[in-house]
């Protein structure tokens, strides 16, 4: 099959031309939309019969930074909790271009195919700083966005990373107890969202390019080691070799990593997205996987240490959020950042200072 990319001149690492976004007419137009809220049995009993509308709605709640959202949003991740441990949470991480949105179109149509269903998530921090997503401006997943059987939500884009990262965790419990069994989350192979991602999910995959220098694709070590599989993409065409090759490089890079606390070797596949070849391998591979994981008790035993993880993170965040909102704390940091950039103070008492006007203001 002929793809612009087999053509031998083809860069590999070129990403897609993003589709503009038009200029805001009424920026403030946005900010004022409201959510109308309902109690929260109203989203639990929506999103337990699968209603997509209700599970759209409540995920809205989750992503607002409003406090009052944020207490209904969490009655409804509470009684959706019991509805997750039949699922298959797995992570796709790569460099843009390396072909995420493909692979997660073609392996999601081999899902719906058989009857599943799957919703696709991502976490793009991107999003935030440069006000437009790498994950998000792209005309994605046509195909599988038409599916019934498949939800589609891309990444929530307020807030830090871990805010971010804490926001689709809870996303993915409500995706659960409406039935999508299997959830994808896609995050960019830029930065620091893989490890968030990872300890999110039941199987993590890497996707790479044969050829392309791991220099390259800005996949460091740390990254390759957390992967339950690494998978190159674009074996098609004339780069059909040079993938086989590279098969063989990395699964030799990964037999120097220590074991696995899963007893599961990592694996190298190769695959093509866009030929939709290697695909239901990938899918029996992952099954393989959770089988094992299952048998050996490995499976709860990591989602119990994700939950303990983010039970961490939450107070890390609540904390972080609640100091720098806190007016007391607002109204000297600039005047006390400034200090420690002129040396009238240092870095550590600037701190300790700031740390004891909070903990001052709390007590009255
Ligand atoms: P993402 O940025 O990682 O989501 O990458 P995309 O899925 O948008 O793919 C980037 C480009 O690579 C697009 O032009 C795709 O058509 C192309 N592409 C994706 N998968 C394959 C593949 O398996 N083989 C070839 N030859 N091209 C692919």
């Amino acid at each position: 099959m002929h793809h612009p990319e087999n053509d031998e001149h083809y860069k590999g690492l070129a990403v897609n031309k993003g589709i503009p976004q038009p200029p805001s007419v009424n920026p403030r137009l946005k900010r004022k939309k409201r959510v109308r809220v309902q109690p929260s049995g109203y989203y639990v009993e929506g999103i337990l019969k699968g209603n997509v509308t209700v599970l759209s709605q409540a995920i809205t709640l989750v992503e607002s930074n409003s406090p009052a959202h944020y207490q209904i949003a969490q009655e409804i991740i509470e009684k959706c909790l019991p509805y997750s441990d039949k699922s298959l949470r797995l992570g796709i991480t790569g460099v843009p271009g390396v072909g995420k949105s493909t692979f997660i179109e073609a392996m999601g149509l081999h899902l719906t195919q058989q009857g599943e269903k799957l919703a696709v998530l991502a976490i793009d921090p991107s999003s935030e700083r440069s006000k437009g997503s790498i994950l998000g401006d792209k005309t994605r997943m046509e195909k599988l966005s038409q599916e019934d059987n498949a939800y589609i939500r891309p990444s929530p884009s307020a807030g830090t990373l871990g805010g971010v990262a804490r926001k689709t965790r809870e996303t993915i419990i409500l995706c659960e107890a409406a039935g999508f069994q299997n959830i994808f989350i896609e995050t960019v192979g830029v930065g620091q969202s893989e490890t968030a991602v990872h300890s999110m999910v039941d199987f993590f995959l890497l996707l790479m390019l044969a050829g392309a220098g791991d220099e390259l694709q800005g996949i460091k070590r740390g990254i390759m080691e957390m992967a339950d599989a690494i998978t190159i993409n674009k074996a098609d065409g004339n780069n059909i070799h040079k993938a086989k090759l590279a098969r063989i490089g990395y699964q030799n890079a990964l037999h120097l990593f220590p074991p696995t606390p899963s007893g599961w070797e990592p694996k190298v596949v190769t695959c093509s997205a866009y030929e939709n070849t290697g695909i239901p391998e990938i899918w029996n591979m992952i099954k393989e996987y959770r089988e094992l994981a299952k048998e050996n008790g490995y499976f709860t035993h990591r989602r119990q240490d994700q939950a303990k993880y983010w039970m961490y993170e939450s107070i890390n965040e609540q904390l972080k959020g609640d100091f720098y909102h806190h007016p007391d704390i607002k109204n000297v940091l600039e005047a006390t950042e400034a200090d420690v950039l002129n040396e009238k103070t240092s870095s550590f008492v600037a701190a300790k200072q700031l740390l004891d006007t909070y903990f001052d203001a709390l007590k009255k």
